[in-house]
């Protein structure tokens, strides 16, 4: 990435004085930002306002069920799934909609495949020694979920199409110990890449050594556009042609389409999968909180309904990820310090700072009173070899706060750069 004003002392020199006085001045201006979360804004929250006046009153779902009580259906309300099916491309018999985070359901998986059996397991996770596929860059929570339950993480490289399928297909055809794959198979967290077809053929197709391998395919952001609607493959149609019918778990939620932390998840999976998780989760929990699905399936009606719900979040989200990259293009686009992904959805944009830097940007900023995610939190147990990876979730700080965090993190990644070019010349 060194341009060749690097390579001359005194342009340098400049460069890092530059960038001392730059930082210098942020730190004069005694800003209080956090950039630590993808959380949705306010301004986001306020596009659900509805979600606080409904049911009003009501409380049969389509088929009868009153919502305030216990009992059927377990699988969530029909009108629910029926809105979500499509989305999520699970057949809606196959999706069950419950709780109220996605990440939850795949901590229960993880659960249930420890103390029982998946269905074509030869036996318990928990009387294995067992390891993951992490792609990386990757969501730091994937990686806790591993590292709780004691699984091992073995990393493999995202290419623009997805994990780096020649690396993935060798590990899993030799290693019975890799029972499976984190994916965020649409604008991933946080590159923004898109899993290309390739991708999604070779997943389904691969040859395991594990018969109960599991994709565990988090579809997070599958309707959360910026430019464009991309389309990934149906990965579970795509396993059942491969003839690997239950190899494929598919999350979704509400998360980042209505209330974070107070919607909807869901879970779509074949049909054995799907029976082995109402068999697990039936003794868990007498069912979910219809409520609160028939609140969202009144707000959102339908496919379209919901579609058009994520255009107006687009509305405010889109100018808030071309602020990032107008000012990280003006600030760093001739310095040869850095690159960053124009994710065309989702939540995140990755910054790469040079080998080394990474860190040592996130610390200035926090010294300079911007909080960005630790350095790492990409990589498993924290930990990027190459110490480069930033993640930048602009969605959640105004405008205005977002252009002094992203000017503030360019200062830092220019100081920290140069400081690093000079130290090794
Ligand atoms: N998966 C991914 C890839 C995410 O980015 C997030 C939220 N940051 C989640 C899951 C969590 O979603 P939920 O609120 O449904 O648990």
């Amino acid at each position: 990435m060194t341009t060749i004003a690097h390579r001359d002392a005194d342009a340098l020199a400049l460069r890092l004085d530059e960038a001392r006085r730059d930082y210098a001045g942020l730190k004069d201006r005694g800003l209080k930002l956090d950039l630590t979360r993808g959380k949705p804004s306010p301004e986001q929250l306020d596009l659900s306002a509805e979600l606080l006046t409904l049911p009003g009153g009501r409380y049969t779902a389509l088929d009868g069920t009153d919502c305030r009580n216990y009992g059927a259906p377990s699988d969530g309300l029909r009108e629910l799934r029926d809105i979500f099916a499509p989305v999520l491309q699970v057949p809606v018999d196959q999706l069950l909609a419950v709780g109220n985070s996605s990440l939850e359901l795949m901590h229960d998986c993880l659960v249930h495949a420890l103390l029982g059996e998946l269905p074509g397991a030869e036996g318990r996770w928990a009387d294995q020694r067992v390891a993951f596929l992490c792609p990386v860059p990757g969501y730091d929570r994937h990686f806790a979920l591993c590292a709780r339950f004691g699984i091992d993480m073995i990393p493999v490289p995202m290419t623009d199409g997805g994990p780096d399928m020649g690396v993935v297909e060798d590990l899993v055809r030799s290693d019975a110990r890799i029972k499976g794959i984190w994916c965020v198979p649409k604008y991933s967290n946080p590159d923004g890449t898109c899993y290309s077809d390739e991708t999604v053929r070779r997943l389904s197709a691969m040859e395991t050594a594990a018969p109960d391998f599991r994709i565990f395919w988090d579809n997070a952001y599958a309707v959360h556009h910026l430019d464009g609607e991309a389309e990934v493959g149906d990965i579970l149609a795509a396993c059942r042609e491969a003839g690997h019918p239950d190899r494929a778990f598919v999350f979704g939620s509400t998360s980042k389409i209505t209330f974070a932390g107070a919607g909807v998840a869901f879970f779509g999976s074949s049909p054995a999968n799907v029976a082995w998780w109402r068999a697990n989760s039936g003794k868990r929990t007498i069912g979910p909180d219809k409520v609160n699905q028939l609140r969202h399936a009144l707000f959102l009606k339908d496919t379209d309904g919901l579609r058009a719900h994520m255009r107006r979040h687009r509305g405010i989200l889109a100018p808030k990820f071309a602020a990032v990259d107008r000012v990280f293009s003006e600030q760093l686009g001739d310095t040869g310090l850095a690159t960053w992904t124009r994710p065309k959805g989702g939540y995140f944009v990755a910054l790469r700072v040079p080998d080394g830097c990474a860190r040592q940007v996130v610390r200035l900023a926090a010294e300079a009173g911007i909080a960005v995610t630790p350095a790492g939190a990409t990589h498993p147990h924290g930990n990027d070899p190459d110490d480069r990876v930033i993640r930048i979730g602009p969605t959640y700080p105004t405008l205005e706060e977002l252009e002094q965090i992203a000017y503030g993190i360019t200062v830092c990644v220019r100081l920290a750069g140069y400081e690093r070019l000079t130290a090794q010349r």
